[in-house]
């Protein structure tokens, strides 16, 4: 999901984003949880390379590049940090209009290390836009990443090196939130499970790129690194999310970009994305 955000950036920048509306903040237990949408958009269709038929409803395209700030009252941790401002990204801006800073930042819990989410992680000279932030990286998306040759994430992995953490597959990154293993987008594909006192709402990265996933979950992308695996993980977290209520919140997902899942088929192999926490 690299690319596509760049003509969906000016689109943005031409119309949708006028009216802004581009931070929704809902209670979370005790947290406070931000959903910071940097712009909507719709998928290419030549991105979709299952060869499956599939009905178009309508808005089955449309997609959206967000991120999110949970507020425990003791610290502040970003999920992912959109693509880099030269491509469109405004997570400077978004912080701003919640009412933060950069430094006020302690932590960034990164899903994966695709250009549109780790882009905004560094400013137009690579310097680190987040100084203060310790950095979760999954231990084997950082391990595929050294060793690919992607000079983006190379940078990233470089400017951040005393910040980073190699997280191991579910671990408690701080009291309330811990990490998933959502394999299959990419190597090291790592979602975040905030609970907060009987609330709980799961980061999911890129496990939905697009609408028409929820009726869909076979449908899948080329920028899928192993698109069976993603698949059967898509599958599977859409089938808990609906049936154990917890809430998701999704860096594609249409905005706000966090909401429920419900069953919208039979043997739970379609769904329907319910927009807003309660
Ligand atoms: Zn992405």
């Amino acid at each position: 999901m690299k690319k596509i955000f760049v003509a969906a950036a000016v689109l943005c920048a031409a119309a949708l984003c006028a009216h802004g509306g581009n931070v929704s903040v809902y209670n979370l237990g005790g947290f406070k949880f931000y959903a910071l949408n940097n712009n909507t958009g719709a998928i290419p269709e030549n991105l979709i390379a299952s060869k499956i038929p599939f009905k178009k409803m309508r808005g089955w395209n449309e997609n959206a590049l967000n991120y999110f700030l949970l507020d425990t009252g003791k610290i502040k941790i970003l999920f992912d940090a959109g693509t880099s401002a030269a491509n469109g990204g405004k997570v400077v801006e978004r912080l701003k209009e919640a009412g933060f800073t950069p430094t006020d930042i302690n932590i960034v819990c990164l899903t994966h290390m695709h250009g549109d989410h780790i882009g905004g992680m560094l400013d137009a000279e690579d310097k680190k836009v987040f100084p203060h932030a310790r950095v979760m990286i999954a231990l084997e998306e950082a391990r595929y990443f050294e060793e690919s040759g992607n000079a983006q994430a190379a940078a990233v992995l470089k400017e951040y090196e005393e910040n980073i953490t190699k997280v191991p597959q579910i671990a408690e990154i701080t009291p309330g939130v811990t990490s998933v293993p959502l394999f299959g987008h990419t190597p090291g594909h790592t979602g975040y499970m905030i609970d907060a006192g009987g609330k709980k709402l799961l980061v999911w990265g890129d496990l939905v790129h697009f609408l028409g996933q929820f009726k869909n979950p076979d449908l899948y992308l080329s920028y899928d690194t192993n698109p069976a695996a993603a698949t059967e993980m898509r599958k599977t977290i859409l089938r808990r999310a609906a049936a154990e209520g917890f809430y998701v919140a999704g860096m594609h997902v249409v905005k706000p970009g966090a909401g429920s899942v419900a069953e919208s088929g039979a043997q739970g192999l379609s769904f329907t994305f319910i927009p807003g926490i309660k």
